[in-house]
């Protein structure tokens, strides 16, 4: 029972988070809502310069930063044509095809604007050119104006954010698709946390940290990361599985739905080594609670935690995500089973912290 009451108060939470809007360094609308849920369950609440909500959970032992970013990949107006079209830079790492015939919601001064990201017809494509991708200097959003002033007068100016426009569906089986899992799913993870650990006392300092901009370069993590100085940190977020048509065991060993995933090293090394205690922890953790869990080695993206770990003279960090198809696109896919299952290791993995690490001043 309770655990399908849990299942519905985290889609209903997930739902809420993607379908709101925070491209990267506009993350303002994100932390308000992050703020709101997390509140309840924690002793302070503040936001630092770079824009970082962080929420502290006091408590005797070691201290733990818990980093879920707040910002989803979006696109800049950098140019309005004299006929009122918007040209745009992207913001994070978009697979540029992904992007045609989009709709999308432009943050202008005035309030959201709706438009689309329009392209030159196929009818006027010779043979050759229609089998090539179209290139990004060749879209443009199309909100209807008539032309630069029109689109001025809308509210629209040159560094407005834009983000796509699409709403959470359920799918079969418990699988759900939206924009921007890739970190939501993470934020929603952050709060359901905090939400169970608030109802007993726990031998941890725990920080909930909803950072900024993630997707262009791990920034919020490293400076909130340096304030805070923690014992250890987790960084929660979203990755690759490869249990879809076009890509192999090979390329991804992950599957969703079979469980929170427990980096071993992310972008071949590069990004982060998982500490060996860290590790340990989060492992012997899941297998002690029965917790599903898989292990992951990447070759392509890295998280918060490649910046926190780096961190002052070096913090044991590790990265729990969920494995998410389609990632940095219009219509990502996750089971919200892995979600309840991260959450559950999350939450075991703090109530034994003392037994792997020593609060040190
Ligand atoms: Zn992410």
């Amino acid at each position: 029972m309770e655990k399908s009451g849990n299942l519905k108060e985290i889609k209903l939470l997930l739902e809420k988070f993607t379908n709101a809007h925070g491209v990267s360094g506009s993350e303002d609308n994100i932390r308000d809502l992050l703020e709101m849920e997390i509140e309840p369950y924690v002793d302070t609440i503040r936001k630092d310069v770079m824009g970082n909500l962080i929420a502290t959970k006091k408590g005797e032992g070691p201290s733990i930063m818990l980093a879920a970013h707040m910002d989803e990949i979006g696109l800049m107006v950098k140019y309005i044509d004299d006929n009122g079209f918007l040209r745009f830079v992207e913001i994070g790492g978009w697979f540029d095809q992904t992007l045609l015939s989009q709709r999308v919601i432009v943050h202008g001064k005035k309030g959201p604007i709706p438009g689309v990201i329009g392209s030159k017809p196929p009818h006027l494509m010779k043979e050759d050119d229609r089998k090539k991708p179209v290139k990004l200097d060749d879209m443009f959003i199309d909100i209807g104006a008539k032309d630069r002033e029109d689109a001025e007068n809308l509210g629209i100016e040159i560094g407005a954010t834009a983000s796509i426009d699409r709403v959470f569906v359920s799918l079969a089986n418990g699988k759900v698709t939206s924009k921007a899992f890739d970190d939501r799913a993470g934020i929603v993870i952050l709060i359901e946390v905090m939400k169970r650990l608030s109802k007993h006392k726990i031998e941890a300092n725990i920080y909930a940290v909803g950072t900024v901009q993630e997707e262009v370069g791990l920034k919020g993590a490293k400076t909130s990361a340096f304030g805070l100085a923690p014992n250890l940190a987790l960084a929660l977020d979203t990755t690759v599985p490869g249990d879809y048509p076009g890509i192999s065991k090979n390329d991804s060993s992950l599957e969703t739905g079979k469980g929170p995933v427990i980096t071993v090293a992310d972008a071949s090394g590069r990004g982060l080594i998982t500490h060996p205690q860290v590790l340990k922890w989060l492992k012997e953790t899941a297998v002690e609670n029965k917790i599903p869990y898989q292990l992951g080695v990447g070759s392509g993206g890295t998280t918060d935690a490649t910046s926190i770990h780096l961190t002052k003279e070096g913090i044991p960090t590790g990265t729990v995500s969920i494995a998410t198809r389609y990632i940095h696109s219009p219509v990502e896919v996750l089971d919200t089973a892995d979600l309840e299952a991260c959450i559950s290791l999350i939450v075991k993995a703090i109530e034994n912290v003392g037994r792997y690490f020593e609060a040190s001043s």
